[in-house]
């Protein structure tokens, strides 16, 4: 097959695929311990999504009040709902400080307080002395914290002579006899494949929203690394949690903040009704997201959404004052106005639950190092090949994450990635041939959609796919509607092999591009239905209408699960570390969940 392509060969010490602020933190690194990087994106690395986080990044600074490490580990482990894993949650809330203090020597333009010290923001979840106090944390860069550190990343990097292969999309891993030897690239931009060959490949390609009709995140959030790691036959982890928040804008699924809500803002039904004072009499529209982003589709389901559909609900700001959201909440207006096509000074905005972040991933160790289970061993590390960031699942958020840790994830282990390659690899060392066809695989794959030519337009199959997640596995799940879902997306994926694709050129085909990413998509829905299928149990983000409690004696761990090209899927476990990483701290037995 590789005949058939012009394929070009490159040989570096570590190929980074992703330039998110993990990709980036990890390439920085890198670059500056001597090792040869590449960094490959699909998108111009300060596109990534990252660059749309707004709140800020968590780091135990106690710059705005007292702080301790302790009180961010205590807060990160129980807002994991105890699946976090204790030693993992340990090391990123310490090394959170050096961390963050290493980027803004790095020229980061955090706000300031009045003393020119890094400007902290109190946050959900965040406390001191263990659940008493208010924690000001979240260091922030005004609302473009991510802005700010993706451009901070990007420039370091280049300054530290790392390369970048821009527009280049991923294709698969190379593996041989169970060792990541490498990754098989196209380049988008003049249609030319590309053979990486490298002592570490880093997977650090984000998460996978867009298996969701509503989702906060941007379009490339397709999963591929999370792809990429199920065809070289290697597990995800607690792909069933997802967090979502109550109002995505509907079909453009752009956050509407909850201060929205804050500011007196209120939901309707289809009959007009205030339907969360049935729900929640005293908190109503405030209350928790996962409370209330259940709550709306539960109206929903029982037929009174709104729309031709039925299928969203409203949300009202017209009847503040126009000054007050002028003030308070301008840049919702102009989401609102640019998305929905609503004046919220005179109409409801419609707005639905929406997939926000995805807490599994490819199992991964605080090193970044992958792991998988093999001959009983649940923390075998997968020789060549690491995992960080959102496509990773390392795992400190566990069953749900709280706001300003994955900006966090991202910094300390982009940096602990970095560091440990700096630790086990030599720079420039010799590396043995690829065997003979290596990448073949990938072509065939890559081939075999280009030339689809069937009957299902692949936004038809997509729009499928992501109807059936949205309505059997978001926030509202019960046994009968996930097995309901997964025999949907039986029929979706049977539907794989009859995807059509119109454009067959290789110079910026669109079209291809989104038909690789939407099998990539298939994946990850498909793993994440059957997970949540098969844990029996409510915990974090994962809500069990069948099984409502928590049930530590049975479903303390972590779900692995492996899915092939055929569609079967398979499950195994890993324990949850529950001790810490040194004695400096008390391990945090489980404590009844608080909603
Ligand atoms: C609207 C929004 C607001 C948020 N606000 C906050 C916040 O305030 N605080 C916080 O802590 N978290 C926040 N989050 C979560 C956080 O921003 C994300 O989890 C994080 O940015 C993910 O970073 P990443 O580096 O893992 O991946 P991304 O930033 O998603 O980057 C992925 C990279 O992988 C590359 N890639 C993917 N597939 C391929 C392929 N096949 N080939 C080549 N390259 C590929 C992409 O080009 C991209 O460079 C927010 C998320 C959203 C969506």
């Amino acid at each position: 097959m590789t005949k058939s392509y012009e394929v070009i060969d490159h040989t570096y010490d570590v190929v980074v695929v992703g330039a998110g602020g993990a990709g980036l933190r990890a390439t920085l690194g890198l670059a500056e311990a001597g090792l040869k990087t590449a960094c490959i994106s699909k998108v111009f690395p300060t596109r990534s999504h990252t660059v749309a986080a707004q709140g800020g990044v968590s780091a135990s600074l106690g710059n705005m009040g007292e702080d301790d490490w302790r009180w961010h580990m205590y807060d990160t482990v129980k807002g994991s709902d105890w699946l976090g894993d204790q030693d993992a949650i340990e090391y990123m809330v310490r090394e959170a400080v050096p961390a963050i203090l290493e980027l803004e020597h790095y020229g980061m333009p955090f706000s300031r307080t009045e003393d020119g010290k890094i400007y902290q923001r109190p946050f959900g979840g965040m406390t001191t002395h263990f659940g008493e106090g208010i924690a000001q944390r979240t260091c922030a860069a005004a609302d473009r914290t991510g802005h700010a550190m993706l451009h901070t990343l990007y420039q370091q990097s280049l300054r530290q002579h790392a390369e970048f292969y821009i527009e280049y999309f991923a294709l698969d891993l190379i593996m041989e006899d169970g060792v990541c030897r490498g990754v098989m690239a196209w380049n988008l931009d003049d249609g030319t494949i590309h053979r990486f060959r490298a002592q570490m490949v880093i997977m650090a390609t984000g998460g996978y929203g867009r298996i969701y009709f509503s989702c906060t995140g941007a379009h490339t959030q397709t999963g591929d690394g999370n792809a990429m790691v199920l065809r070289a036959g290697l597990p995800l982890q607690d792909m069933e949690f997802v967090q979502f928040h109550p109002t995505g804008i509907y079909g453009a699924g752009c956050l509407i903040t909850e201060g929205a809500r804050g500011e007196g803002g209120y939901l309707t039904n289809s009959e007009g009704e205030r339907f969360m004072e049935r729900y929640a009499p005293s908190a109503k529209d405030l209350a928790s997201r996962d409370v209330v982003s259940r709550a709306m589709t539960m109206e929903i389901r029982d037929g009174r959404g709104v729309g031709a559909q039925k299928d969203h609900i409203h949300l009202h700001l017209e009847h503040l004052a126009p000054e007050l959201l002028h003030q308070r909440l301008p840049g919702i207006s102009e989401s609102a106005r640019i998305f929905a096509g609503v004046d919220v000074t005179k109409e409801p905005i419609p707005v639905l639950p929406t997939c926000h972040y995805n807490m599994g991933g490819i199992p991964a160790l605080y090193s970044g190092e992958a792991v998988t289970l093999k001959d009983g061993n649940p923390d075998s590390v997968v020789p060549g090949l690491m995992a960080i960031g959102e496509a990773a699942c390392v795992s400190v958020h566990g069953a749900n994450r709280l706001g300003s840790n994955s900006l966090l994830d991202l910094v300390v282990f982009g940096r602990s990635a970095a560091r440990r390659c700096a630790e086990i690899l030599t720079p420039g060392e010799k590396q043995a041939p690829l065997q003979t066809g290596a990448g073949d695989e990938a072509l065939d794959r890559f081939d075999r959609l280009r030339h689809a030519d069937g009957e299902v337009p692949t936004s038809a199959l997509r729009e499928e796919m992501q109807r059936a997640m949205q309505d059997h596995a978001a926030v509202f799940r019960t046994g009968e509607s996930l097995a309901e879902g997964a025999e949907k997306l039986k029929a979706a994926w049977a539907k794989r092999g009859d995807v059509k694709v119109s454009d067959r050129t290789l110079i910026w085909n669109s079209d291809l591009v989104e038909t690789l990413e939407l099998d990539n998509l298939m994946f990850q829905a498909k793993v994440t239905m059957e997970s949540a299928g098969n844990r029996l149990e409510s915990r974090g983000a994962h809500a069990r209408e069948d099984y409502p409690d928590r049930d530590d004696v049975n479903w303390m761990k972590h779900t692995l699960v492996w899915c092939g090209e055929n569609g079967e899927v398979r499950f195994g476990d890993r324990p949850v570390h529950l001790n810490t990483l040194t004695n400096e701290v008390q391990t945090f037995p489980p404590k009844a969940r608080v909603y």
